[in-house]
């Protein structure tokens, strides 16, 4: 895959980049050791500081970089700078937490003492999506650099700007020269870095064939890895819940992010007492989106991300339909330049349908609907993918049998499912292993060293 930055809302190319030869990546790899060898050794105030000064970067250049990330994957200028000013705050937040997130735990045994120690382990390689192109980064960056492991950076092949920009602000914060890197790679040349001693770890934030692919090297290379997959998560409406509100929650999770968000909601399970309704305000909400320019204040969603992403999405609502599902709004390519889609809506998806178990990566909702909490979460648990979950209702029964029995790895009660520093994020079954932010997000790299002092 070539490396460079096409803007979806025109096609138009706005860079191309020489990807790296094997020999700059090979230099680029020993730096990130030296830099390793400095950096495990900076105290946690030092290795603070500098993140301190890389969240004040990222705040105050957020317009200039939210322009960058809408440019090269289309998203709107206003969510793509809120993006990168919520990398700020995860920033600060590892500046904040890491000593205390990393400090030796004293446990009592036989020992004179005995404790668990978290020690860094070395270059660690990030493979990323364009998606969320800062904030996947930083999610993984910032703590990886505050437990004083290095950083390589293997971006999706269409963000280099977004990539490259990101190395600039680690390097101006101040961290050791090398410490975060950017591989100018495309996925092909992903399996010599893996395989290569010098590397000791490495995450995925992407989908299941490219998950599998790294985390089967690595199985080889008895290499630690947290994969971060695609997800289809469930979004379930019970009569209690407040019907308006989960409305306008619903299409904002749905239509997030152009629709292109591993936890957006994608399949609504509505209780049967409530469908007629919360269908109608949905449809309405959908269609009133409004689609165009991202740089435009007024547009809710822009272009997919390119052609063959917009294809597959079109794919996916045709083959629906061919297999008895109706489309009840929207789910077509708009003509014209840039690669613009109709937000659309499916309803009675039959679970013999290809549609039924697969991810659809853009604005398209599936409806569904059920006669109780039981059934809505057997319907919700009849998927491969394990990331998120969204429930809403005020009946306190319900919420305990949702938080207990949806196979997910969150459960977000009258909420929208989404990301924050404080809290872990990840998958199970399809979706991966391994959790990112709060404390087990900078433990997943560490060695979890055992002291004991007889
Ligand atoms: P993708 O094709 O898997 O790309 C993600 C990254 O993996 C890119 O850097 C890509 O590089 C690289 N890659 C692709 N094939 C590879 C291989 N065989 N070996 C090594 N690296 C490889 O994913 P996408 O389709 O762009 O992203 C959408 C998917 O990501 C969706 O399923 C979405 O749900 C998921 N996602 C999950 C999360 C989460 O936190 N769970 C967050 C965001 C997105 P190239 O660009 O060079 O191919």
């Amino acid at each position: 895959m070539a490396i460079q930055s096409q803007n979806p809302a025109t096609g138009e190319i706005l860079k191309s980049f020489e990807p790296h030869s094997d020999k700059q990546v090979d230099a680029i790899i020993a730096k990130s050791e030296r830099a390793y060898s400095e950096l495990r050794l900076w105290s946690f105030e030092r290795r603070a500081e500098a993140m301190r000064r890389a969240a004040d970067i990222l705040r105050s250049e957020a317009e200039t970089l939210g322009a960058i990330i809408t440019r090269e994957m289309g998203k709107t200028l206003k969510s793509a700078i809120a993006e990168v000013k919520k990398c700020a705050i995860g920033a600060e937040y590892y500046a904040d937490m890491a000593a205390q997130h990393l400090a030796n735990e004293i446990v009592e045994t036989n020992a004179s003492k005995s404790y668990r120690a978290y020690q860094p382990i070395g270059p660690v390689l990030a493979v990323m999506p364009w998606n969320y192109p800062i904030w996947q980064v930083v999610r993984f960056a910032a703590p990886a650099l505050m437990a004083g492991n290095t950083g390589l950076l293997k971006h999706a092949s269409n963000v280099p700007q977004c990539a490259l920009y990101i190395e600039s602000i680690f390097k101006r914060a101040g961290f050791p020269d090398g410490a975060f890197q950017t591989l100018l790679i495309g996925g092909s040349k992903v399996e010599p870095v893996l395989r290569d001693d010098r590397v000791k770890a490495a995450t995925l934030t992407g989908s299941e064939p490219a998950g599998a692919s790294v985390a089967s090297i690595c199985g080889q290379e008895i290499k630690p890895t947290v994969l971060e997959l695609g997800g289809s998560d469930a979004f379930i409406v019970m009569p209690s819940a407040d019907l308006d509100k989960a409305v306008s929650v619903g299409v904002t999770a749905r239509t997030q992010n152009n629709g292109q968000s591993c936890i957006a909601g994608k399949r609504f399970i509505i209780h049967a007492d409530i469908y007629e309704e919360f269908r109608a305000k949905f449809k309405s909400a959908i269609e009133a989106l409004q689609v165009g320019d991202p740089t435009d204040e007024n547009t809710d969603i822009g272009p997919l991300v390119n052609a063959a992403s917009r294809n597959e999405i079109a794919e996916q609502v045709n083959s629906a339909v061919q297999d008895g599902a109706t489309l009840i709004t929207g789910g077509t390519i708009i003509d014209g330049p840039g690669y613009y889609f109709q937000p659309g809506i499916l309803e009675n998806i039959p679970k013999t349908s290809k549609a039924f178990h697969e991810e659809i990566f853009g604005p398209v909702a599936a409806l569904y609907v059920v006669g109780s909490i039981e059934e809505a979460i057997e319907l919700a648990n009849n998927s491969p993918f394990g990331l998120g979950s969204s429930v809403w209702t005020h009946d306190v029964d319900e919420q305990a049998l949702a938080i207990r029995d949806l196979e997910a790895g969150a459960t977000f009660v009258n909420a929208m499912t989404s990301s924050d520093p404080r809290l872990p994020f990840g998958g199970i079954k399809r979706s991966g292993y391994g959790r990112e932010l709060a404390a087990e997000g900078i433990r997943a790299f560490c060695n979890v060293k055992t002291v004991y002092v007889g």
